[in-house]
Protein backbone atom coordinates (compact mmCIF):
# COMPACT_ATOMS: atom_id res chain seq x y z
CA UNK A 1 0.00 0.00 0.00
CA UNK A 2 1.59 3.58 -0.76
CA UNK A 3 2.35 5.54 2.13
CA UNK A 4 0.80 9.15 2.01
CA UNK A 5 2.34 10.22 4.71
CA UNK A 6 4.63 13.17 3.86
CA UNK A 7 6.40 12.42 7.43
CA UNK A 8 7.50 9.02 6.13
CA UNK A 9 8.58 10.06 2.93
CA UNK A 10 11.91 8.91 2.19
CA UNK A 11 13.35 11.95 0.31
CA UNK A 12 11.82 14.09 3.70
CA UNK A 13 14.78 15.43 4.89
CA UNK A 14 15.83 16.88 1.63
CA UNK A 15 12.96 18.88 1.55
CA UNK A 16 13.50 20.33 5.26
CA UNK A 17 15.84 23.36 6.52
CA UNK A 18 16.55 23.57 10.17
CA UNK A 19 17.89 26.29 11.63
CA UNK A 20 19.40 26.01 15.54
CA UNK A 21 19.83 29.16 17.98
CA UNK A 22 22.53 29.24 21.18
CA UNK A 23 22.91 31.77 23.69
CA UNK A 24 26.75 33.20 24.28
CA UNK A 25 28.42 30.87 27.06
CA UNK A 26 28.99 32.93 30.26
CA UNK A 27 31.72 30.85 31.82
CA UNK A 28 34.56 28.54 30.29
CA UNK A 29 32.54 25.31 31.18
CA UNK A 30 29.83 26.51 29.20
CA UNK A 31 31.82 27.33 26.55
CA UNK A 32 33.19 23.82 25.86
CA UNK A 33 29.79 22.53 26.19
CA UNK A 34 28.50 25.55 23.30
CA UNK A 35 31.59 24.42 20.86
CA UNK A 36 30.73 20.75 21.55
CA UNK A 37 26.90 21.43 20.62
CA UNK A 38 27.99 23.51 17.72
CA UNK A 39 30.22 20.71 16.29
CA UNK A 40 27.74 17.52 16.98
CA UNK A 41 24.88 20.01 15.22
CA UNK A 42 27.29 21.29 12.26
CA UNK A 43 27.32 18.20 10.44
CA UNK A 44 23.33 18.51 9.45
CA UNK A 45 24.35 21.43 7.47
CA UNK A 46 21.64 23.73 9.01
CA UNK A 47 20.21 26.67 6.83
CA UNK A 48 21.81 29.31 9.66
CA UNK A 49 22.74 28.97 13.24
CA UNK A 50 21.79 32.24 15.57
CA UNK A 51 23.50 33.72 18.88
CA UNK A 52 21.24 35.55 21.28
CA UNK A 53 21.91 38.81 22.71
CA UNK A 54 20.84 39.70 26.26
CA UNK A 55 18.84 42.33 27.94
CA UNK A 56 20.54 45.64 27.68
CA UNK A 57 23.83 44.64 25.32
CA UNK A 58 24.78 42.68 28.44
CA UNK A 59 25.90 39.47 26.30
CA UNK A 60 27.12 42.43 23.40
CA UNK A 61 31.11 41.34 23.56
CA UNK A 62 30.03 37.43 24.12
CA UNK A 63 27.53 37.64 21.09
CA UNK A 64 30.61 38.76 19.09
CA UNK A 65 32.92 36.47 19.80
CA UNK A 66 30.56 33.52 19.56
CA UNK A 67 29.40 34.97 16.08
CA UNK A 68 32.88 35.50 15.49
CA UNK A 69 34.15 32.16 16.25
CA UNK A 70 31.44 30.81 14.27
CA UNK A 71 32.90 32.72 11.08
CA UNK A 72 36.11 32.13 11.15
CA UNK A 73 35.91 28.10 12.58
CA UNK A 74 32.94 26.61 11.07
CA UNK A 75 31.23 26.37 7.60
CA UNK A 76 27.89 27.46 9.45
CA UNK A 77 26.20 30.88 8.80
CA UNK A 78 25.88 32.76 11.58
CA UNK A 79 22.72 35.26 12.47
CA UNK A 80 23.23 37.66 15.47
CA UNK A 81 20.50 38.46 17.72
CA UNK A 82 20.40 42.27 18.33
CA UNK A 83 17.80 44.18 20.37
CA UNK A 84 17.26 48.18 20.67
CA UNK A 85 17.21 48.06 24.90
CA UNK A 86 19.21 50.57 26.24
CA UNK A 87 21.14 51.68 23.15
CA UNK A 88 20.61 54.82 21.07
CA UNK A 89 20.52 54.41 17.42
CA UNK A 90 23.87 55.36 17.18
CA UNK A 91 25.09 52.60 19.35
CA UNK A 92 22.77 50.09 17.47
CA UNK A 93 24.14 51.28 14.00
CA UNK A 94 27.45 51.11 15.42
CA UNK A 95 26.89 47.36 16.37
CA UNK A 96 25.34 46.57 13.35
CA UNK A 97 28.26 47.79 11.49
CA UNK A 98 30.92 46.03 13.36
CA UNK A 99 29.27 42.45 12.78
CA UNK A 100 28.84 43.14 8.69
CA UNK A 101 32.84 44.07 9.17
CA UNK A 102 32.94 41.13 10.66
CA UNK A 103 31.49 38.84 7.95
CA UNK A 104 28.25 38.15 9.55
CA UNK A 105 25.72 38.83 7.06
CA UNK A 106 22.45 37.35 8.71
CA UNK A 107 20.52 38.90 11.47
CA UNK A 108 17.61 38.33 14.08
CA UNK A 109 16.17 41.93 14.93
CA UNK A 110 14.45 42.55 18.18
CA UNK A 111 12.83 44.87 20.19
CA UNK A 112 14.11 42.98 23.56
CA UNK A 113 13.02 42.80 27.15
CA UNK A 114 13.88 45.07 29.48
CA UNK A 115 16.82 44.66 31.57
CA UNK A 116 15.00 43.99 34.78
CA UNK A 117 13.46 41.20 32.94
CA UNK A 118 10.41 39.65 31.05
CA UNK A 119 7.13 41.18 32.42
CA UNK A 120 8.68 44.63 33.50
CA UNK A 121 7.20 47.80 31.61
CA UNK A 122 9.63 48.33 27.90
CA UNK A 123 10.54 51.62 27.84
CA UNK A 124 12.65 52.50 24.96
CA UNK A 125 16.10 54.50 25.15
CA UNK A 126 15.35 58.53 24.34
CA UNK A 127 17.17 58.45 21.57
CA UNK A 128 17.59 54.82 20.33
CA UNK A 129 15.44 52.60 18.08
CA UNK A 130 12.04 51.98 19.97
CA UNK A 131 10.87 48.18 18.77
CA UNK A 132 11.92 45.49 16.06
CA UNK A 133 10.55 47.22 12.84
CA UNK A 134 13.05 50.43 13.42
CA UNK A 135 15.91 48.09 13.72
CA UNK A 136 15.12 46.08 10.96
CA UNK A 137 14.91 49.23 9.44
CA UNK A 138 18.33 49.75 10.81
CA UNK A 139 19.66 47.07 9.51
CA UNK A 140 18.16 47.37 6.00
CA UNK A 141 19.74 50.72 5.93
CA UNK A 142 23.33 48.86 6.38
CA UNK A 143 22.46 46.95 3.84
CA UNK A 144 21.76 43.53 5.76
CA UNK A 145 19.60 40.81 3.22
CA UNK A 146 18.52 38.45 5.58
CA UNK A 147 16.53 39.15 8.37
CA UNK A 148 14.84 37.55 10.22
CA UNK A 149 12.09 38.99 13.46
CA UNK A 150 10.19 37.20 16.32
CA UNK A 151 6.62 36.81 15.63
CA UNK A 152 3.87 35.44 18.33
CA UNK A 153 1.27 32.60 17.58
CA UNK A 154 -0.10 33.42 20.61
CA UNK A 155 0.21 37.14 20.72
CA UNK A 156 3.10 39.12 22.47
CA UNK A 157 2.12 39.53 26.06
CA UNK A 158 1.96 43.32 25.96
CA UNK A 159 0.29 43.59 22.85
CA UNK A 160 -3.77 44.87 23.23
CA UNK A 161 -4.63 42.15 20.84
CA UNK A 162 -4.05 39.83 17.33
CA UNK A 163 -4.41 42.95 14.96
CA UNK A 164 -1.89 45.05 16.62
CA UNK A 165 0.82 42.10 17.11
CA UNK A 166 0.00 41.11 13.00
CA UNK A 167 0.29 45.39 12.38
CA UNK A 168 3.88 45.36 14.10
CA UNK A 169 4.55 42.35 12.26
CA UNK A 170 3.43 43.69 8.74
CA UNK A 171 5.97 47.07 9.75
CA UNK A 172 8.83 44.67 10.27
CA UNK A 173 8.09 43.25 6.81
CA UNK A 174 8.16 46.56 5.39
CA UNK A 175 10.74 47.76 6.71
CA UNK A 176 12.81 44.69 5.39
CA UNK A 177 12.13 41.58 7.09
CA UNK A 178 12.89 38.48 5.45
CA UNK A 179 11.77 35.73 7.82
CA UNK A 180 9.81 35.46 11.26
CA UNK A 181 10.49 33.28 13.72
CA UNK A 182 7.86 32.10 16.27
CA UNK A 183 7.78 32.20 20.10
CA UNK A 184 7.64 28.59 20.94
CA UNK A 185 4.32 26.92 21.26
CA UNK A 186 3.32 23.67 21.84
CA UNK A 187 -0.42 23.71 20.00
CA UNK A 188 0.45 22.75 16.33
CA UNK A 189 -3.40 23.91 15.83
CA UNK A 190 -2.65 27.75 17.13
CA UNK A 191 0.58 28.09 15.07
CA UNK A 192 -1.59 26.98 11.93
CA UNK A 193 -4.45 29.87 12.70
CA UNK A 194 -1.58 32.15 13.60
CA UNK A 195 -0.02 32.18 9.74
CA UNK A 196 -3.68 32.08 8.26
CA UNK A 197 -4.40 34.94 10.08
CA UNK A 198 -0.31 37.07 8.75
CA UNK A 199 -1.48 35.38 5.47
CA UNK A 200 -4.90 37.26 5.40
CA UNK A 201 -2.73 40.25 6.31
CA UNK A 202 -0.57 40.03 3.23
CA UNK A 203 1.98 39.18 4.67
CA UNK A 204 4.10 36.29 2.80
CA UNK A 205 7.87 35.67 4.25
CA UNK A 206 8.31 32.67 5.55
CA UNK A 207 6.97 32.00 9.58
CA UNK A 208 9.57 29.67 10.76
CA UNK A 209 8.05 27.39 13.81
CA UNK A 210 10.18 27.81 16.82
CA UNK A 211 10.67 24.49 18.35
CA UNK A 212 11.69 24.12 22.17
CA UNK A 213 12.33 20.57 23.44
CA UNK A 214 11.57 20.66 26.99
CA UNK A 215 14.94 19.93 28.23
CA UNK A 216 13.43 20.61 32.30
CA UNK A 217 9.63 21.09 32.12
CA UNK A 218 9.79 23.08 35.20
CA UNK A 219 12.07 25.80 33.65
CA UNK A 220 9.81 25.80 30.52
CA UNK A 221 6.43 26.04 32.87
CA UNK A 222 8.20 29.13 34.54
CA UNK A 223 9.43 31.28 31.63
CA UNK A 224 6.07 30.48 29.32
CA UNK A 225 3.49 32.25 31.57
CA UNK A 226 6.12 35.22 31.19
CA UNK A 227 6.87 34.78 27.27
CA UNK A 228 3.25 33.92 26.17
CA UNK A 229 2.77 30.78 25.37
CA UNK A 230 0.36 28.41 26.97
CA UNK A 231 1.43 25.08 28.16
CA UNK A 232 -1.37 23.06 27.91
CA UNK A 233 -2.44 20.34 30.20
CA UNK A 234 -1.88 17.37 28.23
CA UNK A 235 1.76 18.62 28.14
CA UNK A 236 1.58 18.88 32.19
CA UNK A 237 0.36 15.62 32.59
CA UNK A 238 3.21 14.04 30.42
CA UNK A 239 6.09 14.97 32.56
CA UNK A 240 4.15 14.79 36.16
CA UNK A 241 6.19 12.76 38.68
CA UNK A 242 9.49 13.44 36.48
CA UNK A 243 11.13 15.93 37.99
CA UNK A 244 13.48 13.53 39.84
CA UNK A 245 13.76 11.33 36.77
CA UNK A 246 15.90 13.07 34.42
CA UNK A 247 16.30 9.62 31.90
CA UNK A 248 12.55 9.48 31.93
CA UNK A 249 11.89 13.37 31.61
CA UNK A 250 14.45 13.04 28.35
CA UNK A 251 12.86 10.45 26.94
CA UNK A 252 9.30 12.34 27.29
CA UNK A 253 10.60 14.98 25.98
CA UNK A 254 12.27 13.60 23.11
CA UNK A 255 8.33 12.32 22.52
CA UNK A 256 6.80 15.34 22.87
CA UNK A 257 8.60 17.22 19.98
CA UNK A 258 8.87 14.29 17.68
CA UNK A 259 5.33 14.56 17.49
CA UNK A 260 4.92 17.84 17.54
CA UNK A 261 7.58 18.48 14.29
CA UNK A 262 5.98 15.44 12.62
CA UNK A 263 2.70 16.38 12.88
CA UNK A 264 3.43 20.14 11.37
CA UNK A 265 5.76 18.23 8.70
CA UNK A 266 1.96 16.80 7.73
CA UNK A 267 1.02 19.93 7.84
CA UNK A 268 3.37 21.24 5.07
CA UNK A 269 5.96 22.95 7.25
CA UNK A 270 9.39 22.34 5.74
CA UNK A 271 11.39 24.77 8.08
CA UNK A 272 12.57 24.34 11.61
CA UNK A 273 14.38 26.00 14.43
CA UNK A 274 15.52 24.84 17.20
CA UNK A 275 16.20 27.10 20.66
CA UNK A 276 18.84 24.26 21.40
CA UNK A 277 19.83 26.01 24.96
CA UNK A 278 23.26 25.23 23.82
CA UNK A 279 22.08 21.16 24.02
CA UNK A 280 22.54 18.71 21.12
CA UNK A 281 20.92 15.92 22.21
CA UNK A 282 17.42 16.71 21.58
CA UNK A 283 18.11 18.67 18.33
CA UNK A 284 19.72 15.69 16.70
CA UNK A 285 17.60 13.34 17.44
CA UNK A 286 14.75 15.09 16.38
CA UNK A 287 16.77 16.04 13.05
CA UNK A 288 17.27 12.51 12.23
CA UNK A 289 14.00 11.38 13.02
CA UNK A 290 13.08 13.99 9.94
CA UNK A 291 16.10 12.65 7.50
CA UNK A 292 18.57 15.00 7.86
CA UNK A 293 21.88 12.91 8.18
CA UNK A 294 25.16 14.89 9.14
CA UNK A 295 27.45 15.28 5.78
CA UNK A 296 31.15 14.77 6.75
CA UNK A 297 33.28 17.09 4.79
CA UNK A 298 35.05 15.02 2.23
CA UNK A 299 39.00 16.00 2.67
CA UNK A 300 40.55 17.43 -0.55
CA UNK A 301 42.88 15.38 -2.20
CA UNK A 302 46.16 17.17 -3.84
CA UNK A 303 46.55 16.16 -7.46
CA UNK A 304 50.29 14.89 -6.80
CA UNK A 305 48.75 12.62 -3.89
CA UNK A 306 45.74 11.23 -6.28
P1 LIG B 1 8.42 43.88 18.92
O1 LIG B 1 8.00 42.95 17.84
O2 LIG B 1 9.03 45.16 18.56
O3 LIG B 1 7.19 44.18 19.86
C1 LIG B 1 6.50 43.11 20.50
C2 LIG B 1 5.01 43.37 20.45
O4 LIG B 1 4.71 44.50 21.28
C3 LIG B 1 4.53 43.71 19.06
O5 LIG B 1 4.16 42.56 18.36
C4 LIG B 1 3.41 44.67 19.33
O6 LIG B 1 2.23 43.96 19.45
C5 LIG B 1 3.76 45.31 20.65
N1 LIG B 1 4.33 46.65 20.38
C6 LIG B 1 5.63 47.01 20.37
N2 LIG B 1 5.77 48.32 20.09
C7 LIG B 1 4.53 48.78 19.94
C8 LIG B 1 4.00 50.06 19.65
N3 LIG B 1 4.79 51.13 19.46
N4 LIG B 1 2.66 50.19 19.55
C9 LIG B 1 1.86 49.12 19.74
N5 LIG B 1 2.29 47.90 20.02
C10 LIG B 1 3.60 47.73 20.12
N6 LIG B 1 15.24 38.65 23.63
C11 LIG B 1 16.52 39.05 23.90
O7 LIG B 1 16.74 39.84 24.84
N7 LIG B 1 17.59 38.60 23.16
C12 LIG B 1 17.42 37.74 22.12
O8 LIG B 1 18.40 37.36 21.47
C13 LIG B 1 16.08 37.30 21.80
N8 LIG B 1 15.86 36.46 20.77
C14 LIG B 1 14.56 36.12 20.44
C15 LIG B 1 14.33 35.31 19.31
C16 LIG B 1 13.03 34.96 18.94
C17 LIG B 1 12.83 34.10 17.71
C18 LIG B 1 11.92 35.42 19.72
C19 LIG B 1 10.52 35.03 19.34
C20 LIG B 1 12.13 36.21 20.84
C21 LIG B 1 13.45 36.58 21.20
N9 LIG B 1 13.69 37.42 22.31
C22 LIG B 1 14.99 37.80 22.59
C23 LIG B 1 12.59 37.86 23.16
C24 LIG B 1 12.07 39.25 22.74
O9 LIG B 1 13.08 40.21 22.92
C25 LIG B 1 10.85 39.58 23.61
O10 LIG B 1 9.77 38.76 23.28
C26 LIG B 1 10.45 41.05 23.64
O11 LIG B 1 9.47 41.22 24.67
C27 LIG B 1 9.84 41.58 22.37
O12 LIG B 1 10.76 41.77 21.36
P2 LIG B 1 10.21 41.83 19.83
O13 LIG B 1 11.31 42.08 18.92
O14 LIG B 1 9.37 40.65 19.60
O15 LIG B 1 9.34 43.14 19.97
Amino acid sequence: MTNFRLSRRPELGGRIRVSFEFFPPKTDEMEVRLWETVKRLEPLRPNFVSVTYGAGGSTRERTMRTVGRMVAETALAPAAHLTCVDASREQSDAVIAEFIRMGVKRFVALRGDPAEGVGARYRPHPQGYSNGAELVAALARQGAQDISVSAYPEKHPESYDFATDVEMLKRKVDNGATRAITQFFFDNDVYERYVERVRRAGIYIPIVPGILPVHSFAAVANFAGRAGAHVPAWLAERFEGLGKDPQTHALIAAAVAAEQVLDLVERGVSDFHFYTMNRADLAFAICHMIGIRPVEEVPMVSASAA
